[in-house]
């Protein structure tokens, strides 16, 4: 009998050594951090997430700052980020291009997809262009932060609402900074096809885009196109962005005697390290270029 109980108890006890001590090894191994591990695809999303997470979470982009997600292909060594990650936020709508299938195939948690649900506009994936849907990605990243850290719900809804609030402002004050363009001068010419959801939002008009999508070459006659595109409809200034080389822009500018300036949207750069900022750049770009005064 004695040696029965003995025997009994003889295997949970090794299983409950061989726990506490993988929970020891665990904990040394990332700093007794206990922490919601992240992942994003943009820099751009990390920011939502850590102006909801807050201390609660660890939260990595997978892009570097200054990327183009359509055609990123993820290092290797990043892909263990992916897999010890608790939870991932995508855009969807193809922006993380072949980045998306490394995250579905090898994520160590749920994939939480920031435009499920929203109107798409021709299957355009830069929703986040326009802050009043940005403010729909927050609501999604605190319902999937809820769902994987019920504990902190309600610090996750006040730091939402919080965000929401900056993110209002932020419309108010992009609205006032472009009321005083002239309906002529609401016009716009990009690389890609980035701004749709901005055009809508601010009452301006995409006239042209060098390609649909980044990793496409324009042809002769798409660049014939434009160049007649901006004369014909009087653009005021044409729009690079910074992280894709600007030669058709700028030799289409040349011919049609008109400006070019940056208009962000994918991708950060030196100076601008927040969602905000880069909504803030655009209205100060646009301001500057259509505004005409
Ligand atoms: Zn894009």
């Amino acid at each position: 009998m004695a040696a029965s109980d003995t025997r009994r108890w003889a295997i949970p006890a090794a299983l409950l050594f061989a726990v506490l001590f993988a929970a020891a090894c665990t904990s040394d191994d990332d700093g007794g951090d206990n922490r919601l591990r992240v992942v994003t695809s943009l820099e751009l999303f990390a920011d939502m997430v850590r102006n909801v997470a807050g201390d609660r979470a660890v939260v990595t982009a997978l892009l570097p700052s200054g990327a183009d997600p359509h055609t990123y292909e993820l290092s290797p060594g990043r892909v263990v980020d992916v897999a010890q990650a608790d939870l991932a936020f995508v855009n969807g709508l193809g922006l993380e291009g072949s980045l998306r299938t490394v995250i579905d195939e090898n994520a160590g948690g749920p994939v939480d997809v920031l435009t499920d649900g929203l109107d798409i506009v021709d299957g355009n994936p830069h929703l986040w262009l326009d802050p009043m849907l940005a403010i729909s990605y927050v609501q999604s990243i605190l319902l999937a932060l809820a769902a994987n850290d019920p504990e902190g719900a309600t610090e996750y809804a006040a730091s939402a609402a919080a965000y929401a609030d900056e993110l209002l402002a932020l419309d108010a004050e992009i609205e006032a900074a472009l009321a005083s363009i002239p309906p002529e001068r609401r016009k716009l010419v990009t690389f890609h096809d980035a701004y749709p959801y901005l055009a809508r939002r601010y009452g301006l008009e995409v006239v042209a885009v060098v390609v649909p999508s980044p990793g496409q070459e324009p042809s002769v006659r798409a660049i014939a196109d434009l160049i007649d595109a901006i004369e014909a409809q009087n653009v005021p200034a044409v729009y690079k962005e910074p992280q894709f080389n600007a030669d058709v822009l700028e030799s289409a500018a040349n011919e049609a005697d008109v400006q070019v300036l940056d208009l962000l949207s994918d991708a950060y750069i030196d100076g601008v390290e927040s969602y905000i900022d880069l909504m803030r750049f655009n209205a100060a770009q646009l301001q500057e270029g259509l505004g005409g005064s």
